[in-house]
């Protein structure tokens, strides 16, 4: 049996798929296999027909904080947004759910059943898996400040992981240098609220964002991390590279930590947008501005 059928008794699977497809950025050369597992098993198994094939694997949520490189990846990517996506409610506020739902939709779940604590993830285009690898957080929240426990696939085996484990703090966490596991779910605790407030609290961040953030271009949403003391966006605006173009690729001129896909931008375009930023500032202010989107299927 080839490959491809291997992989398609446990899950959907595309070949040479374009990853540009799968990114929010829309850029990105192709992969061997982009695979959408049926449940766990079948992710567990996929895993195996990796390891088995010496296949590089990488999981995928919804590609939302990814710069992948023009390249091909010679692997396999593995999609949980298609069908582990469960949510599950209990009535005093503590909610489990699968790694691939939409954390969009798990915060309007709760709004619907008055649960107050994911008003902030309203707008965050990612899954539940990329926003606790992630710690995704705004207007001062993030997904730590909910979370219990995480369930993990790890040395073979899956396990629920404490909070106090898993070293989360300002866009990170554990997950980011244990590479090999896999986030299949997450347990969090909300608190009831009034149903209004959580709704007009909702809509008022919508409104922001929508009033800062350039939503009707392609992107990964803030390139860099914020330094301390100090915000990236600033610092782009001081060295004059707000609105600045690279190829097809550029600073957004209403708002310059967003680096946008103005016109079929390779991943090197927006590569050397990153690295003039990076280099300016440390020249002119001497900090180090780190990204918070991540490369992937970069040689160096
Ligand atoms: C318009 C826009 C606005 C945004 N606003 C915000 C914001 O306000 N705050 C914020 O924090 N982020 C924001 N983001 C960035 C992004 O949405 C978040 O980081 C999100 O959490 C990424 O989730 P994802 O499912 O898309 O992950 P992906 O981009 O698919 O993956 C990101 C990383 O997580 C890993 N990963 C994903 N799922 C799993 C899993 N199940 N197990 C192990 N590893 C996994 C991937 O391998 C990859 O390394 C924004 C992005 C856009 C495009």
């Amino acid at each position: 049996m080839n490959i491809e059928e291997q992989l398609s008794a446990y899950g959907d699977v595309e070949c040479n798929e374009p990853l540009a497809k799968h990114t929010t950025f829309r850029i990105g050369g192709s992969c061997a296999y982009f695979v959408y597992p049926k449940n766990e098993i079948c992710l567990i198994r996929i895993i195996t027909i990796c390891q088995s094939n010496r296949l590089p694997y990488r999981i995928f949520g919804k590609g939302s904080n990814l710069l992948c490189s023009d390249d091909r990846y010679e692997g396999v990517i593995l999609c949980l947004d298609r069908y582990m996506n469960e949510i599950y409610f209990e009535h005093d506020g503590c909610c489990v759910a699968q790694a691939g739902c939409s954390i969009i939709l798990l915060a309007h779940e709760a709004m619907k059943r008055s649960f107050t604590g994911l008003e902030f993830a309203s707008g965050i285009p990612g899954t539940l898996g990329g926003a606790l690898y992630m710690n995704a957080g705004a207007y001062r929240c993030a997904i730590a400040d909910v979370l219990k426990e995480v369930y993990v696939y790890k040395d073979h085996a899956c396990v629920w992981m404490d909070i106090e484990e898993l070293d989360y703090g300002y866009r990170h966490s554990r997950f980011q240098s244990e590479r090999d596991w896999i986030i299949l779910a997450g347990r969090l605790q909300l608190e009831k609220g009034d149903q209004s407030e959580i709704m007009a609290l909702m809509d008022s961040r919508r409104q922001r964002r929508m009033d800062t953030q350039p939503l009707d271009k392609p992107s990964a949403g803030s390139m860099f991390r914020n330094p301390d003391n100090a915000s990236a966006w600033e610092l782009i605006d001081q060295i004059g590279y707000r609105g600045k173009i690279i190829g097809g690729a550029a600073v957004s001129a209403k708002h310059p930590n967003f680096i946008v896909n103005e016109n079929q931008a390779s991943a090197e375009d927006v590569m050397q947008l990153i690295t003039e930023i990076q280099n300016q500032i440390k020249e002119r202010f001497g900090i180090e501005l780190h990204t918070e989107v991540e490369r992937f299927n970069w040689k160096i």
